[in-house]
């Protein structure tokens, strides 16, 4: 399959990885927008948020397990962070294999939600 994140998940495409286990891979995001930023994916294909299935929820609460644990392991638990899906177009998603961004290590701000270019 033509998916970038499912050539990281079979090492085709090398990744700087910070979890894995059978269902989940946490990696470093190529252009980080914080000082913590990983990207946490189920290793199976789901094209967005919008195809999570009822079968798929045990990984999406897997997810939110391995979101806390690689947290404490980067040291931002306390200080806190931002665990973020980018779904479609207006949510700008542009990798087409579900995935999760935990940012954190600084003050990220508010959530704004239009940026200027789009007003
Ligand atoms: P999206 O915009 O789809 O929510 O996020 C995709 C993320 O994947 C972006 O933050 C982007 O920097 C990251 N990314 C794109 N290509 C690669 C890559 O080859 N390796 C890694 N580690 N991250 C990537
Ligand atoms: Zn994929």
């Amino acid at each position: 399959m033509d998916c970038l994140f499912c050539k990281i998940v079979e090492g085709t495409i090398p990744s700087n990885k910070v979890f894995e286990n059978e269902n989940i891979l946490v990696f470093h995001d190529i252009t980080p927008a914080a000082p913590i930023h990983v990207l946490i994916i189920p290793k199976k294909h789901i094209p967005s948020m919008n195809e999570v299935s009822l079968e798929d929820l045990p990984i999406i609460a897997e997810i939110h397990q391995v979101a806390q644990q690689v947290a404490s392991e980067l040291g931002v638990s306390e200080s806190g962070y931002r665990l973020i899906n980018n779904c479609g177009p207006d949510g700008e998603q542009t990798v087409h294999h579900l995935h999760y961004h935990l940012l954190g290590g600084a003050r990220l701000g508010a959530l704004t939600g239009i940026s200027s270019s789009h007003q």
